[in-house]
């Protein structure tokens, strides 16, 4: 029997030869970062593809989040989801802002809009949502709520490359969104990410800002940082964005062998495809009910890993129980009912576009024995 390890997720990597000729082009034009050729290049070719109106690479996925509220002077008190992964909260966190947790809509996972506005206060200056698992967010609400308390929308948007609503990119709503280009994500720069904004002098004080706030060689307009993505991984981001339509094509197919196989499986639920919604295929978590299914969402969880099939508990533990956040008065677990059970009955299932029908096979034959 097949034993080979099925993990949860597969880089999605750029040819070899390719990637190595435009090595060669940086190596023979000696400009290795801060903003070169393939920066640009990217920059561009990502607006495009994201149909969004500007981009800025960054390093990473969290340095544009702790930016974005840098740039938009954030105070005070941020209404947020504890059901994503850490790295939204620490963003609030390292400027110097309070963190408060809303619950979220069992239907999307997202945070719900009709739980917001009993938690704002006279601090409340934003509202930062995830559109989790790539699913998006209520943004018309929380575009309305924003509008009457005058309080900045800025979307986490690591898991909605390429998500779009009737035609239209998730990623123009709210103030500013924020993408990861990490390994484990649906494209991937290896370490990347990028910040969208909507008009020219927000990307241009954003570029001032992820260069230490350089404006010139003598000017600093501003308290920055350094998170500039450099020309190799720029060159790698531009090899992967011609092949991340086939990958997404890929991930669909996934999710289409998943929903089929364990339709009738007792106690095993996932959502399915929002209408309207081009979807980007990023996870595919399923939530188990242990009374109907018999077995625990752990138990599960360790009987896949003993086979060598990896699942994830994302997002377990909630962001509001990890021992930063567990005093905050909204961490409080009869606040965020929800999200407690989406923690604690959620299961990641391997989703990539390298699995073969034979990996799908032994990842439904474990959930369903
Ligand atoms: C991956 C991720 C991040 C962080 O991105 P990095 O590129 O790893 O820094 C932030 N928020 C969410 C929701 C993520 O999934």
């Amino acid at each position: 029997m097949d034993n080979s390890m099925i993990t949860v997720t597969s880089p999605l990597l750029p040819d070899l030869e390719e990637f190595h000729g435009l090595l060669k082009e940086i190596w023979n034009s000696k400009w290795i970062t801060n903003n070169g050729s393939f920066h640009q290049q990217l920059e561009k070719e990502l607006a495009e593809y994201l149909k969004v109106p500007y981009v800025s690479l960054f390093t990473n996925g969290t340095l544009p989040l702790i930016t974005a509220l840098q740039a938009l002077r954030i105070t005070g008190e941020v209404i947020t989801t504890p059901y994503s992964f850490v790295a939204t909260t620490h963003a609030l966190w390292w400027n110097g802002i309070k963190p408060v947790f809303v619950d979220i809509d069992m239907r999307t996972g997202n945070l719900d809009p009709d739980k917001i506005e009993a938690a704002i206060t006279p601090k409340t200056t934003a509202i930062m949502p995830v559109h989790v698992y790539g699913k998006p967010c209520d943004t018309k609400r929380i575009q309305e709520i924003a509008d009457r308390y005058g309080l900045k929308v800025i979307y986490d948007a690591a898991h909605a490359f390429g998500v779009e609503v009737n035609g239209e990119s998730v990623l123009n709503a709210g103030d500013m969104s924020t993408l990861s280009f990490h390994a484990t994500k649906v494209y991937n720069t290896i370490e990347g990410g990028a910040m969208v904004m909507r008009d020219e002098k927000t990307k241009q004080r954003i570029d001032y800002l992820k260069n230490f706030g350089f404006a010139g060689e003598t000017t600093v307009v501003g308290p920055g940082i350094n998170s500039k993505m450099d020309e190799i991984r720029a060159a790698y981001g531009i090899l992967n964005l011609r092949q991340v339509d086939a990958c997404i094509a890929a991930r669909q197919r996934v999710a289409n062998y998943y929903r089929e196989a364990l339709k009738d499986v007792e106690g095993i639920s996932f959502f399915m495809d929002m209408p309207g919604v081009k979807h980007n295929y990023s996870y595919f978590p399923i939530f188990v009910d242990e009374k109907k299914y018999g077995v625990s969402r752990d138990d599960l969880y360790s009987r896949m890993k003993a086979a060598n099939v990896l699942g994830r508990r994302y997002f377990y533990p909630l962001i509001s129980d990890f021992s930063t956040y567990r005093g905050l008065e909204s961490s409080d677990p009869s606040n965020l009912p929800n999200a407690h059970h989406m923690a604690n009955t959620v299961l990641c299932l391997p989703m990539h576009h390298a699995l073969s029908n034979s990996d799908l096979e032994r990842v439904v034959d474990l959930i369903k024995r």
